[in-house]
């Protein structure tokens, strides 16, 4: 078992005592969560952005302008170092942890800037993916999602069972704007929530970064989890400065322990 020093060990404690108060937690997560499971961050020290510089800032204009194109360069490109990473990964003990708080009834909605589909693999239900979802595509036209490989890419680009509308895939692009039932749930959420979690968020990309101040303006407190400092740090009532997969599960055990 991991030891937990004494000042990490308190932070828990603080954590698990504002869960239990609360009605209405949210979560956001970010790419330090995934990291745990072995996804490489996109940026900082080893990240794929930095190594291999950032994805084209055009990306969505592209896609805009020539779907049939983007999708068979898509095809022919085949997976990524990135894409390999994410389908070799598992949940780690983090998203574990989070999905058993929503299952305790202590964390009512996860908000997720990562597109690995971990959450839902840990059994998170009530998530909204933010920046979209490797394993779907979206509709351009009425929003509908339908699983990627369930899509027949023999004529391209792939067209919308419901509308006929053109399917991209659900990830997020640079350029492109945040889906609006995407958007709004988000910001419901942050707009209803009494206790506001950070995991593994570096807070820097908006929309995302305002759900937490959005929540601490309306007077909710901040619990950070993330073994560095970031921009919300200062803002957060109570930092846990450990990996998402040592803080969580120690936390829903001090709530376990009461039910
Ligand atoms: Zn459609």
């Amino acid at each position: 078992m991991t030891t937990i020093d004494t000042s990490v060990q308190h932070a828990i404690e603080d954590a698990a005592k504002l869960l239990r108060r609360s009605n209405h937690a949210v979560a956001l997560s970010g790419a330090g969560l995934s990291a745990e499971s072995g996804i490489p961050t996109y940026r900082g020290t080893g990240g794929i952005w930095t190594r291999f510089g950032e994805p084209t800032i055009d990306g969505w204009e592209l896609f805009a302008s020539d779907p049939k194109a983007w999708w068979e360069e898509a095809i022919a490109h085949g997976a990524s170092e990135f894409s390999v990473a994410i389908e070799r990964s598992e949940p780690n003990a983090g998203h574990i942890a989070m999905a058993q708080l929503e299952e305790m009834g202590r964390l009512a909605h996860t908000i997720t800037q990562n597109i690995d589909n971990l959450h839902r693999r840990a059994g998170s239900r009530r998530l909204t993916e933010i920046h979209g979802n490797r394993y779907l595509v979206r509709c351009m036209n009425c929003g509908a999602r339908e699983r990627l490989e369930t899509v027949s890419l023999d004529r391209l680009p792939p067209l919308c069972c419901e509308c006929g509308g053109i399917l991209k895939n659900d990830i997020v692009m640079f350029g492109e704007p945040i889906p609006d039932d995407a958007l709004r749930e988000s910001y419901k959420q942050a707009g209803a929530s009494d206790l506001f979690l950070s995991v593994g968020t570096s807070a820097v990309v908006y929309p995302a970064a305002d759900f937490p101040l959005m929540a601490k303006r309306r007077g909710s407190p901040l619990i950070e989890v993330n073994p560095e400092e970031t921009a919300l740090s200062e803002f957060a009532d109570v930092i846990v400065r450990a990996p998402a997969g040592v803080a969580l599960p120690a936390i829903v055990e001090l709530l376990a322990q009461e039910l």
